[in-house]
């Protein structure tokens, strides 16, 4: 099969060998498979904005809508100095595998500026915000496609998307973005959901393997949006944070972290660097650690050829996209360590985010505790089915969860057809 160039990346190869795996198993049409292959559209913006300085700089944005078959694209939205249109491109395709395997009405899609948001101030990421949107702004809709924060965005610039969109219809319109603030038609309980989400199938996978969490060490890699919920979660629970990374470094300490301290010291430094009690290793070295669960939750292709046969623990709960590359999977296979897919794990975001769509579009608004019930619900039946399928066809949990993904969009697929 060719392979468009213009897509390619670390990331998008590896996205395409999984698709292309599973194709096999699946027995895919080939004229389907060829499809899914490809993004159905991608766009590159430039969006240039004036600095704090007086300079003006431009930046290099996309979105990407991935697969329409099965409704609107939804996908969050990346501030991150490694953003390039293969990394977008193959993000957008794991969303269309993940709505679809949580049985949800959208197909994937993702977006990215390339920045350093941390170096930016708040009115230089405001003004990059607005622009972006403007410039993406056929892209996007309550029923087109709506983005959702991701790594280095967050409910503030859902806030400003929407206000940017409102503003060019003349009307409020909430439904454009998820994981806006809760004044503005947010959703009780999505700030914590991608979090929860992964607490919750690791729960489950540690009951199907026979271990109980509490008293277990955990390595948290990343300590944002993701990491820091499922962190306090697990710790709330009884579980011993032994160590936790940012992107400036990871800290250490076999006896327990303290996570609302640290949440402290994080909201008061930045980081979690130099917490006291703990000893400071590299952002390489936490990730060897000795622990029995290892939850990467930052950035791509965190584990590798190089380092998958030294990760101690025996699940991986994968809370970042695509932390694990092709290789270092068949590595920690091999070595019989239970990885949690992606798609599976972090799915938690995605869910309350359609549970926040469907809210607005209702005008009606559940209370926490209904959300907390429902995305439990979806959670353990996606957990279910993917394990029991992972049993029945004797594969891995990614295998099974990208089967049941690729299936339900193939599906879709076929039956539209093709146009014209
Ligand atoms: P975030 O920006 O809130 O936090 C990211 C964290 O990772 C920060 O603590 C940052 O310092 C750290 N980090 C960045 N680079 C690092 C590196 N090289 N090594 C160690 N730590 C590093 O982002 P987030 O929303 O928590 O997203 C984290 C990951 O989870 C991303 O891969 C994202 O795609 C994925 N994800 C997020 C959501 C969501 O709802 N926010 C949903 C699904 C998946």
């Amino acid at each position: 099969m060719i392979t468009s160039p213009e897509f390619d990346s670390e990331l998008h190869r590896t996205a395409l060998a999984q698709l292309d795996a599973v194709a096999g198993r699946l027995q895919l049409d080939p004229n389907i498979h060829e499809r899914l292959r490809y993004p159905r559209r991608a766009l590159v913006v430039s969006v240039p904005v004036m600095m704090d300085s007086g300079r003006t700089e431009v930046f290099i944005g996309y979105r990407v809508h991935h697969s329409t078959a099965l409704g609107p694209t939804k996908g969050g939205l990346r501030y991150d100095i490694d953003v390039n249109l293969g990394e977008v491109t193959a993000l957008a395709m794991l969303m269309s595998w993940k709505c679809a395997l949580m049985g949800l009405p959208y197909g994937g899609a993702k977006g990215g500026v390339r920045c350093l948001p941390r170096s930016m101030s708040v009115q230089e990421r405001e003004h990059l915000t607005r622009r972006y949107t403007a410039e993406i702004i056929l892209m996007i809709g309550p029923d087109i496609d709506i983005p959702a924060p991701d790594l280095g965005t967050d409910e503030q610039t859902m806030a400003w998307m929407m206000d940017t969109y409102s503003m060019t219809q003349g009307k409020s319109v909430p439904g454009v973005v998820t994981g806006k603030p809760i004044i503005v038609g947010g959703s009780a309980g999505r700030r914590e959901a991608t979090g929860r989400g992964i607490v919750y199938v690791l729960y489950q996978a540690a009951k199907n393997l026979g271990q109980e969490l509490r008293g277990k060490a955990i390595v948290v890699q990343g300590f944002g949006n993701v990491g820091a919920v499922a962190a306090r979660m697990l710790w709330n629970d009884g579980a011993i944070i032994a160590g936790v990374s940012d992107f400036k470094g990871a800290i250490w300490n076999p006896r327990g972290i303290d996570i609302p301290q640290l949440e402290a010291h994080v909201a008061a430094t930045g980081s979690v660097v130099d917490f006291p009690g703990t000893e400071p290793l590299s952002n390489a070295q936490i990730l060897e650690q000795p622990c029995d669960v290892l939850i990467p939750a930052a950035v791509g292709s965190q584990l590798h050829a190089g380092n998958a046969d030294r990760i101690k623990a025996s699940i991986v709960a994968e809370g970042a996209n695509g932390p694990t590359t092709p290789e270092a999977d068949q590595i920690l296979r091999d070595r019989g360590v239970t990885v949690i897919p992606d798609i599976l794990s972090n799915a938690g975001g995605v869910v309350v985010s359609y549970f926040e769509w469907v809210q607005g579009l209702q005008h009606y608004f559940w209370t926490e505790a209904e959300i907390i019930a429902r995305l439990q619900e979806l959670m353990a039946r996606a957990f279910t089915r993917v394990w029991q399928s992972s049993q029945k066809n004797g594969v891995d949990l990614r295998t099974a969860a990208l089967m049941e993904g690729v299936r339900r969009v193939a599906d879709a697929h076929v039956v539209r057809g093709l146009y014209p």
